[in-house]
């Protein structure tokens, strides 16, 4: 590494050790810095910050009820229009059968949806799902909806984001997930989501779910076109929301995967492990005030996610049975850990596993 980015690097570890809070230069530094020295750094930050050796995972089930989609992201393999043959939209009763007869199979405490933003439902559509789910399956958590998504239902029935967020918070909605951030900057949204809701929409749904007592989860979408500085101004722009209300559970970083998207024609690939791992140790030790920081080994793949324990990581997020966005894109990974599997590797990596509910409460550990 260069004098000049050691020294860089010098004054973060400085301002962790003194429990000082960094900055933007220091966001650079970081994404600039050597991966290893990384990986040792964002470990001790987690440590300092009051992390433990516990490794937190889930069993959780993805479900999309529909992948039609009216806004055409350069980046998804997912969605599709009314017309393609691969279209689908299933109703609310069609979607507690399929999750009814998956839980005969295995057990899952959350069920995490998102879906197309599909201009042909309505609001009940979306509301009576949730109710459906609920009462098909009370004791699961419904982590349900992307930002996007719930903007998506202010346009189809003239609510507010509150109002939204507040008959599905009554019909079940326990939780939303971190989608539809990507990246926050102009540049990048033009370039890849021209046709997104802006950063101020997802931040309104995400503040307002917050003020409503309903926790959400937030992302980065890296690896696409974003330079080091977007991702910077992504992260502070996510720490500064979390320090207004403090409703974030977990930070997952997405690593852009361009098969079947107009990227791969492009000539784009999918993200190094490298990367991957530099975007943990950044996330862990730019955002001090988000206590989960997820390898999403859906994504890395779970040799992978088991290094990123030591590059910040505290969660390896759950069984994902049946996870289809993120394979359509070119994921190679298996659709489905087993627990076995899932507690090997954390063992494997000299830590403990310990599964979890949605909000972090534990149920089980070996
Ligand atoms: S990423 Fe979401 S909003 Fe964008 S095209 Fe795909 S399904 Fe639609």
């Amino acid at each position: 590494m260069a004098v000049v980015e050691q020294r860089a690097l010098d004054v973060v570890r400085g301002k962790v050790e003194s429990g000082e809070r960094l900055d933007f230069e220091d966001g650079l530094a970081i994404l600039e810095a050597d991966v290893l020295e990384l990986g040792e750094l964002a470990d001790s930050a987690r440590r300092i910050r009051g992390g433990t050796d516990e490794v937190y995972f889930v069993q959780n089930l993805y479900v999309n009820q529909t992948n039609v989609c009216r806004v055409k992201c350069k980046f998804c393999a997912f969605a599709a229009t009314s017309k393609q043959p691969q279209a689908y939209t299933i109703t609310a009763d069609e979607l507690v059968a399929d999750v009814l007869a998956q839980r005969a199979a295995t057990g899952f405490t959350e069920i995490h949806m998102v879906n197309g933003e599909n201009p042909h439902v309505d609001f009940g559509f979306y509301r009576d799902t949730i109710a459906a789910l609920h009462d098909a399956l009370p004791d699961v958590h419904l982590k349900c909806y992307t930002a996007s998504e719930i903007h998506h239902m202010t346009t189809l029935s003239g609510l507010t984001h509150e109002d939204v967020l507040r008959e599905l918070k009554d019909a079940g909605l326990g939780s939303l997930p971190g989608g539809g951030a990507e990246v926050f900057a102009d540049r990048v949204r033009r370039l890849v989501a021209p046709g997104k809701e802006s950063p101020e929409i997802w931040f309104h749904v995400h503040d307002t779910a917050h003020s409503l007592g309903i926790p959400t989860h937030c992302t980065m979408l890296y690896g696409h076109v974003e330079t080091y500085e977007e991702r910077v101004d992504h992260i502070l722009r996510l720490r500064a929301q979390q320090d207004r209300t403090g409703g974030f559970l977990a930070f997952i970083p997405l690593a852009f995967h361009p098969e079947n998207t107009v990227f791969e024609r492009r000539g784009w690939r999918h993200t190094t492990g490298t990367d991957d791992l530099k975007m943990l140790a950044f996330s862990r030790l730019m955002l001090d005030n988000v206590p989960n920081i997820k390898a999403y080994w859906i994504m890395m793949g779970m040799p992978l996610a088991a290094v990123a324990l030591h590059f910040g990581a505290n969660d390896v997020q759950g069984t994902v049975v049946r996870e289809e966005i993120f394979h359509a894109a070119g994921a190679r990974t298996e659709t489905e850990q087993k627990i076995d599997e899932l507690v090997r590797f954390v063992r494997d990596a000299g830590r403990i596993p310990v599964q979890r509910d949605t909000l972090y409460n534990e149920l089980h550990r070996w």
